[in-house]
């Protein structure tokens, strides 16, 4: 009787910002690990933006977040994507999709890291419905402004938001100074 050989595990990279981690991130997250064995969280450094959130803080947060899943490891990458990936022996990229205006930027980027690296494809995934509108952004945008962000983050980042007050307080009076 002839076996069947066991498949090679899959690792899927999901690439981001996380400034800070969503419930729609953590969606996705869940979602990859229904499909592939490993998920590797890679927060990108990118010194061009001014996060809230240092790259340490991020990665404590994804951490804490999935503490008890084995399958789901937390690491930070600079460069190109697909060079990572390439390293690490991923088999896919995971991207979340909330709604069409996601859609163009992500598919050049899919077809970008494609010529770049055909082992390695693009997987879209989509997040429950609640959380379509959610992202880091809106979520720094509404807090700093008062607003309830709670089921739309974890706890620990509601917690830390919190301990971000003072500097979130001073880019909003940044802005209302700039538009004065
Ligand atoms: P980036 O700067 O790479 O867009 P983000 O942290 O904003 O970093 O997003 C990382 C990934 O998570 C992207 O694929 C983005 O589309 C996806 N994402 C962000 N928020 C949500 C959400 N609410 N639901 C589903 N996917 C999301």
């Amino acid at each position: 009787m002839s076996s069947t050989p066991s498949p090679s595990p899959h690792l899927a990279v999901f690439p981001g910002s996380f400034d800070p981690l969503t419930n729609g991130h953590v969606d996705i997250i869940e979602r990859g690990c229904y499909i592939f064995d490993r998920v590797i969280v890679a927060v990108l450094i990118n010194e061009a933006k001014t996060p809230l959130f240092t790259i340490k803080e991020r990665v404590e947060i994804i951490r804490e977040v999935f503490t008890g899943t084995p399958n789901v490891e937390v690491d930070t990458f600079d460069g190109l994507l697909v060079d990572y990936g390439r390293r690490k022996g991923a088999d896919a990229i995971i991207r979340g999709l909330r709604a069409m205006s996601d859609f163009e930027y992500e598919f050049q980027m899919a077809l970008m890291n494609r010529r770049l690296n055909h082992d390695i494809e693009t997987v879209f995934l989509m997040p429950a419905e609640q959380y379509t509108y959610t992202s880091s952004r809106l979520i720094k945008e509404v807090f700093m402004l008062g607003g309830e962000v709670s089921g739309l983050v974890p706890d620990v980042v509601e917690d830390r938001l919190r301990n971000k007050q003072a500097i979130l307080r001073d880019r909003l009076s940044g802005i209302r100074n700039a538009n004065a």
